[in-house]
């Protein structure tokens, strides 16, 4: 197999598998059923970051052709991340509790099923809102326009397009515990929103504070000595 880049659910860096990182192996089912001939491929990655190397493993049902004495692999039928069983990144918990709980579940369940982690999402994103701007609660429309004077325009632009999307715009003006039909693709964006501006909220303020922080005490070993 070809070489490829691969962003590591450890790590979260970009690197690149070689062969000897990537192992795979597949259990063929030939015993004649409802469903048809199908293979069992597993697949371990190892992470060659050096303060990382842990593994991720996969696996995925496929369908499956015997062909001129040889297993042809077709087309995947479903897929399973086992390890780590979820895409959540790790943040770290000065960010609320239930804020990163409905985060992590979000991301546990965007798969299996879209639309609630879709709500979930939702009911992150209002925690994050209220939490972060203090904004008077309402409709969670209502509360992302309020908070448009303050955020910057680049991260306004992230709203606004997530909320422009099909059914997610819909969603958002509706109450939050109204459950909307989503596919995985809009669910994951709205979970990348969240991670954006946990990024850009909670982050970048608590590395100001240490930044500021770490200057005013530099600042204040500098003082002489008081008499
Ligand atoms: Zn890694």
């Amino acid at each position: 197999m070809a070489n490829f880049n691969w962003n590591c659910p450890h790590c979260e860096r970009a690197v690149t598998i070689t062969d000897e990182r990537l192992s795979n192996d597949r259990h063929t089912l030939g015993i004649e059923n409802a469903e048809g001939r199908r293979s069992f491929v597993s697949r371990f990655f190892v992470c060659p970051n050096p303060d990382c190397k842990r593994f991720t493993l996969t696996a995925t049902l496929c369908e499956s052709t015997w062909q001129n004495g040889g297993e042809r692999v077709g087309t995947a039928i479903q897929h399973w991340n086992l390890i780590p069983d979820s895409r959540a990144k790790n943040f770290p918990d000065y960010i609320p509790k239930a804020i990163l709980d409905d985060y992590r579940e979000a991301c546990l369940i965007r798969d299996l099923s879209p639309k609630a982690s879709a709500t979930l999402s939702r009911r992150c994103l209002q925690g994050m809102i209220r939490d972060f701007w203090k904004v008077k609660p309402g409709r969670l429309v209502d509360e992302i326009s309020a908070i448009q004077p303050h955020v910057d325009p680049l991260t306004w632009d992230a709203i606004e397009a997530v909320r422009k999307i099909g059914n997610i715009g819909a969603h958002m003006e509706r109450d939050i515990d109204i459950i909307v039909d989503v596919d995985p693709n809009e669910a994951n964006l709205l979970i990348e929103l969240i991670e954006t501006l946990m990024r850009e909220w909670y982050i970048n303020r608590e590395e100001r504070r240490a930044r500021m922080g770490h200057l005013v005490a530099a600042a204040a070993a500098k003082k002489p000595p008081s008499q």
